[in-house]
């Protein structure tokens, strides 16, 4: 979402305070892991300016779908987090600040790249998700298969073909 910032960049307001719901579709999109399905997230915070620099501080709440690394099922992954960054106004990314555009600036665009620097490396639905079998491919959450019993490690394989 886009939010103009003009009076605060022209010394017209000193604060400019915001409390919206973001719909986080294309953008979050590029994460990994996301399903691509939109999702709402709630955020308040303000622009001010201090020390002759203008910057963001909000706090977001909102749940977004991912795709489970181990199972591949979707589901709600709760996210929470605060940001304060500094606003500038040259179009370079730097995750210190938070780029200005036509007197305006990105929310989203404030969260996605929270969230590309906080989300773990694995995102599990559970914790103790059994995830797929590697063989077969059933998702051991639900159903079991025969193959853990037919699987031979392939060391203990060749000893048995030695003694065949
Ligand atoms: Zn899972
Ligand atoms: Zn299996």
């Amino acid at each position: 979402m886009k939010y103009n910032i003009a009076d605060v960049i022209a010394g017209r307001k000193r604060e400019m305070s915001f409390t919206c719901r973001l719909v986080i579709d294309d953008a979050l999109a590029q994460l990994n892991h996301a399903t691509g399905q939109s999702s709402s997230i709630e955020t308040n915070g303000k622009v001010y300016r201090s020390d002759d620099k203008l910057w963001i501080q909000m706090a977001y709440v909102g749940m977004v779908q991912f795709v489970c690394d181990r199972c591949l099922k979707s589901f709600d992954y709760p996210l929470n987090g605060e940001i304060k960054r500094q606003l500038s106004a040259r179009d370079e990314f730097d995750v210190e600040w938070l780029i200005i555009r036509n007197e305006q600036i990105d929310l989203a665009e404030a969260i996605v790249d929270d969230l590309v620097i906080k989300l773990p490396i694995q995102l599990v639905c559970s914790d103790d998700c059994k995830g797929l079998c590697p063989t077969c491919g059933i998702d051991l959450n639900q159903s079991r298969c025969q193959c853990e019993e037919e699987t031979i490690d392939p060391r203990l394989a060749s000893l048995k073909n030695l003694f065949n």
